[in-house]
């Protein structure tokens, strides 16, 4: 896996000049960020979301009983909202010890690798066919601030909006000063290999990426790293070992908006089951009837100063 790869890397990238200023998405209107609407044009209350992704989910003989949720987050206390929905979509009353795994690393990296996901593939309920059943879950995040601005969330106590995410703001700051440091920092793990597998991903010959631009980048990262995991871990190796694995792969980007409401972005979503993907069009299959009042557009989502 190339993260693994990456852990040795012991150097020091320098990026090219930029070749004009570039306005910090952290401090750039929300009205006037067109491209933000362009990445994430849609957006969906995330309860309902969750609650209706347990829904479909029962088509495909997925149910609260059978089925364990893993969910990769951020660390930031503003996602939790995201894994209440989660554990009240699939509480039972068996798994009152707990409901999900936690696959989370800072802005929903996949960091756990072969042991963690070991680990949650030996937690879920086994069916009386022998059918074992998962739901991975992966959000990185971003917010909209009251006063409009992307990238910045005001918390409750503090005086003044604090970046949202951290993770990403911090590294976006780091590519717009022209050095990135590659290295692995003992002290700094998580941070470190979020950069590294950032920098293997990023098109250099192309400008610096938004804040948005780069939670957009997070989230493929974050899905294509998960389903390498999933096939490494899971659907080579299970089968071989006589075990029956069903799962659902639930992404995107979770996205704060203003007055502590929180939307869903779907984005790459399918359903493994008795060895076959099925692909599945969240906005137009099952999503096609939410109330508009619960998904955001440019004019729900601003609140004028
Ligand atoms: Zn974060």
């Amino acid at each position: 896996m190339p993260i693994f790869s990456l852990l040795v890397r012991q150097a020091s990238l320098r990026l090219p000049p930029v070749p004009a200023p570039l306005t910090s998405m952290t401090t750039q209107r929300w009205h006037s960020s067109a491209e933000f609407f362009e990445l994430f044009p849609r957006g969906y209350e995330e309860g309902l979301f969750i609650q209706r992704s347990a829904e479909m989910l029962k088509e495909y003989g997925f149910n609260r009983v059978n089925t364990i949720p893993c969910v990769a987050v951020c660390r930031d206390e503003l996602c939790q909202p995201l894994l209440n929905h989660i554990d009240r979509a699939w509480r039972s009353r068996y798994n009152t010890g707990g409901v999900h795994f936690l696959m989370s690393s800072l802005a929903g990296m996949i960091f756990l690798g072969r042991t963690g996901m070991e680990a949650a593939l030996s937690h879920a309920p086994i069916d009386e066919h022998g059918v074992e059943r998962f739901v991975f879950y992966a959000f990185p995040h971003i917010a909209v601030s009251m006063t409009g601005r992307i990238g910045a969330s005001l918390r409750p106590g503090r005086s003044f909006e604090t970046d949202v995410c951290g993770a990403l703001c911090k590294i976006q700051r780091e590519l717009q000063a022209g050095t990135v440091h590659l290295e692995t920092d003992a002290n700094d793990v998580e941070q470190s290999l979020l950069k590294q597998r950032i920098i293997s991903n990023l098109n250099l010959r192309q400008p610096l990426p938004s804040l948005a631009g780069l939670t957009h980048l997070v989230h493929k990262i974050i899905a294509k790293d998960l389903n390498h995991l999933i096939e490494q871990c899971l659907r080579d190796k299970k089968p071989a070992e006589g075990r029956r694995i069903d799962y659902a792969f639930v992404t995107g980007v979770q996205i704060h908006g203003a007055n502590n409401q929180n939307y869903l972005w779907p984005g790459e979503t399918y359903v493994f089951t008795n060895s076959m993907k099925h692909p599945i069009d969240v906005t137009h299959e099952w999503l096609s009837d939410f109330p508009a009042a619960l998904t955001f557009s440019s004019t729900t989502l601003l609140v004028d100063p």
